[in-house]
């Protein structure tokens, strides 16, 4: 049998009760290489449109680039253990996917951009697999299947690479304890790691909250610094291991694109531009709403307390140039479609004027109301102007890029560390980027 390269998507085989499809990879990795298959890549985490309603933590999906003597035996392989370990009884609804050959093809790579920014029904990806001649199997409802897709198709144009520390499964479930200065230092110690630490609220970002088996996870532009930075962080348990992955984190893919304002449907991600159409205002919670016209349609956005953005939000006026970034919430009855605002960046202020009193010219006090209709009278040396002057008003925010704290944006966000800069994560496969530790000692 000859040498194959195989492509492999998976998705959606977790649940809110346990799982990670990240996890389920970190399976497949070991399983793969004692099957003797070589890795052409690092496995692959492709975030995708953060805005879907159905996904259960940051909409990610994974796929993995293999050489193999046996690729129907991989196959076999990679779908029992989707069939025993995916969360399908509660709730998830795997997608696998296999595609033979060096190249993915451009379609698959376009149905991936679009899966970034746009919802996809399950029922349009069933129709992508068959007219591609794609082999893909589904469980459950089967909406795995658009993640997966995507997660094979995407082409990374800026990487960065995350490595994601699995917990022991008798540890599954208790709480994550990691010793908070201790990624303080790593945060601050390593430049090239990004969203480890919330230093304005002393909070730790790299442990999530839930059952799942991830331990940690810390992202970064390179495997190397990520593998230094894992060094650093101390905690009160010894994980099971680690795999690092290439991935579209930090890259704020999602927003690549800008909307068509004429055309914008629930769930979109991307950016509008325009002008602000009035002054904002400031709902219950502190939210803060405001429009943004390009041509004729206005768009609502709306900036949220919690994410950070609202206090920027608030000092934007009317007529102000934006680009506003975001993910198109659904209208209700009583509630217009919104575009929830993930960053601002504003090229342009409207002049703002305050009306008052004229000075007088002669003395240069500020002149008092002579009456209602009568204008403005000098008390000092008794000059009269007819009308109040408009002085130019300070603005309180600047043309510059406003984006939410650390602990509120997306996985795919791009932190301002990572302004302007394009990544590629080079393949090493000397560096340990997969490993199972000895924890037989303890
Ligand atoms: P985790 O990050 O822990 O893996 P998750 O947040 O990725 O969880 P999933 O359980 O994978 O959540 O659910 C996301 C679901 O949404 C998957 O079925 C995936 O195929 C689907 N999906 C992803 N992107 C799109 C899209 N653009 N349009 C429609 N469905 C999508």
């Amino acid at each position: 049998m000859g040498r194959t390269i195989l492509h492999i998507g998976v998705d959606d085989t977790d649940s809110e009760y346990g799982m990670c499809t990240t996890y389920l990879a970190y399976m497949m990795v070991g399983m793969l290489r004692g099957e003797g298959a070589t890795f052409l890549d690092l496995p692959r985490l492709v975030r995708l449109n953060p805005n879907i309603p159905w996904k259960t933590r940051g909409n990610g999906a994974v796929s993995l680039k293999v050489g193999t003597d046996d690729a129907p035996r991989l196959k076999e392989r990679i779908a029992d253990l989707v069939g025993e370990h995916a969360e399908t009884a509660r709730g998830a609804n795997p997608g696998l996917v296999f595609l033979e050959g060096e190249d993915v093809p451009g379609d698959v790579a376009r149905f991936a951009d679009l899966a970034l920014w746009r919802l996809i029904p399950r029922r349009d990806a069933r129709r992508f697999a068959q007219r591609h001649n794609l082999e893909s199997s589904t469980l459950g409802n089967g909406q795995g299947l658009v993640g997966s897709i995507a997660a094979l198709g995407y082409r990374f144009g800026d990487a960065t690479a995350e490595l994601l520390s699995y917990r022991r499964s008798d540890r599954m479930g208790t709480r994550r304890r990691v010793l908070a200065s201790s990624v303080r230092r790593m945060h601050d110690g390593i430049a090239s790691t990004f969203n480890s630490y919330d230093s304005r609220r002393n909070r730790v970002l790299i442990t999530p909250g839930g059952p799942d088996p991830v331990f940690y996870g810390i992202r970064g532009e390179d495997p190397e610094s990520l593998l230094l930075a894992a060094e650093m962080v101390r905690a009160d348990e010894r994980p099971a291991g680690h795999l690092i992955f290439k991935t579209n984190q930090g890259t704020g893919d999602h927003l690549r694109n800008r909307l068509d304002l004429g055309d914008i449907r629930p769930y979109d991600s991307g950016t509008v531009s325009g002008e602000v159409a009035a002054d904002p205002e400031v709902g219950p919670g502190g939210n803060v709403f405001f429009g943004v016209r390009a041509g004729a349609p206005v768009v609502r956005c709306a900036a949220y307390k919690k994410s950070g953005l609202a206090a920027a939000a608030s000092r934007l006026a009317g007529g102000d140039r934006v680009i506003v970034g975001g993910g198109v919430r659904r209208g209700a009855r009583g509630r217009p479609r919104t575009l929830n605002v993930e960053f601002v960046r504003v090229l342009g202020l409207a002049r703002s004027t305050v009306p008052e009193n004229p000075a007088c010219p002669r003395c240069e006090k500020r002149m008092k109301s002579a009456g209602r209709g009568q204008g403005y009278r000098c008390r000092a040396c008794g000059t009269r102007e007819q009308s109040k002057v408009f002085r130019e008003a300070p603005r309180r925010i600047g043309t510059d890029l406003y984006l939410p704290d650390a602990g509120s944006s997306r996985h795919l966000s791009r932190p301002r560390q990572r302004e302007g800069r394009t990544n590629s994560v080079r393949f090493d496969d000397g560096i340990p980027w997969f490993s199972v530790y000895d924890n037989s000692g303890e």
